[in-house]
């Protein structure tokens, strides 16, 4: 029986999707359309003899899959060639009732439609991504990988939010935490080059791209991570706030006359490294800073000062620590991020390592060799996470 799956990333006007050996993790060819339902869209899929673009305008989610396909059958690989195990679906909010990956049906669909309240920037997106793949794959079982899975060991004094108790009975507000396919992937990994079971290991792993969290990981299970409800809290983010007095918001209401879904676009979209230096992009806001631009300076100090913050929260959250792990774009890719976010804590046994942190080896290990603590940079994999997960549900 094959490995192979395709994993789908459906967003609001967009559609990721990579095929991938589930056994190996190789990705046999991936793709991104963007701007779906716009006058010009965008295509991009990567395979055997290489990349193709194309622009023309695709209407719908629909319409992008079948492009996909399309790219699929013009590019390589076909897809008739290779037996699908099956369709492995990102869902960003399964509530409090899914803490594992989940077959798809009729009754997951309507159980997932139940839970937009609590995401409605994604999950309506990733329930239209499984709806047409459901239609275009009949045949093939489709799995539910859910951000906020990983995360549902949270013990309750870590989930509750200290707010009338029928707010969580009656409405489900609480903290879920969301990158959890990251975690799951990461701490593995992170066992795996230490040369020790991940049962037996304390790890405080920091997800920073795009979006930023992070995690407190005891024996393999999250016990405190930084995203909340929503990936708003927590961490400074490309274009998202992170954590913020509540009162702002009445503020921003009772002062300037804001609506809900101005103070939400703005925390979500304009806010962050982007809300304070104008970039969200990493790479961008490290040139403006070392062009000497005071806002740039001032946007990456209060991103490590927050992930210093959260670090020592953690290390009391967990007593002992055993490693801190750096993984996507940002912590994988910035020696600066990772020195200044750690800078100062020897007293807790961090001791980072200068020219390994300057350009990580193999193993990932960027601390010294007496640091009490391991400090190790791991590359994340969502996709090849997702296709492990769906294949060994779908093998039972
Ligand atoms: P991700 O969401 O994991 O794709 O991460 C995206 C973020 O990583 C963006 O802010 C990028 O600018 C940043 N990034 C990617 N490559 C690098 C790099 N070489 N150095 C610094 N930041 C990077």
């Amino acid at each position: 029986m094959s490995d192979h799956v395709l994993v789908i990333n459906a967003g609001s006007s967009s559609l990721k999707y990579s095929l991938i050996d589930a056994g190996s993790g190789e990705a046999l060819a991936d793709g991104l359309i963007e701007r779906i339902g716009e006058s010009e869209s965008h295509q991009k899929h990567r395979g055997p003899d290489g990349e193709a673009e194309s622009s023309d305008a695709i209407g719908s989610h629909e319409d992008a899959l079948r492009a996909a396909l399309d790219a699929f059958e013009t590019h390589g690989p076909s897809l008739d060639d290779l037996e699908l195990a099956a369709v492995g679906h990102r869902v960003v909010h399964g509530g409090s009732k899914f803490s594992k990956p989940t077959l798809i049906d009729d009754a997951l669909v309507a159980e997932v439609t139940e839970l937009v309240p609590l995401a409605p920037l994604h999950n309506p997106a990733n329930l239209e991504g499984i709806k047409v793949a459901r239609r275009m794959f009949p045949d093939l079982p489709q799995v539910a990988v859910f951000d906020t899975a990983f995360h549902q060991t949270l013990p309750p004094h870590a989930y509750t939010y200290a707010v009338p108790s029928e707010w969580l009975e009656e409405h489900g507000i609480r903290r879920y935490g969301f990158h959890g396919t990251s975690y799951s992937f990461v701490s593995g990994q992170a066992a795996r080059e230490l040369g020790r079971d991940l049962s037996d290991l304390n790890l405080i792993v920091l997800h920073l791209g795009n979006g930023c969290s992070v995690s407190a990981v005891r024996g393999g299970r999250s016990v405190e991570t930084s995203m909340g409800m929503t990936p708003l809290e927590g961490l400074v983010m490309g274009t998202r706030s992170g954590d913020l007095d509540p009162a702002v918001h009445g503020h921003l209401v009772r002062e300037l006359g804001w609506s809900v879904d101005e103070i939400d676009k703005a925390l979500n979209s304009k806010a962050g490294l982007k809300g304070l230096a104008g970039e969200n992009d990493f790479r961008e806001l490290s040139r403006l800073r070392d062009s000497g631009d005071a806002n740039a300076q001032l946007a990456f100090d209060v991103y490590c000062h927050r992930i210093k913050k959260y670090v020592g929260a953690y290390y009391a959250v967990l007593g002992t620590v055993d490693a801190i792990v750096f993984t996507a774009g940002v912590g994988q890719n910035s020696a600066d991020v990772r020195a200044v976010a750690l800078e100062g804590l020897e007293r807790l046994g961090i001791r980072l390592d200068p020219v390994r942190n300057a350009d990580p080896a193999e193993d990932g290990v960027v601390s010294t060799d007496d640091s009490g603590v391991a400090v190790l940079v791991v590359p994340t994999n969502e996709e090849w996470e997702i296709a492990r997960q769906a294949v060994d549900l779908v093998r039972g």
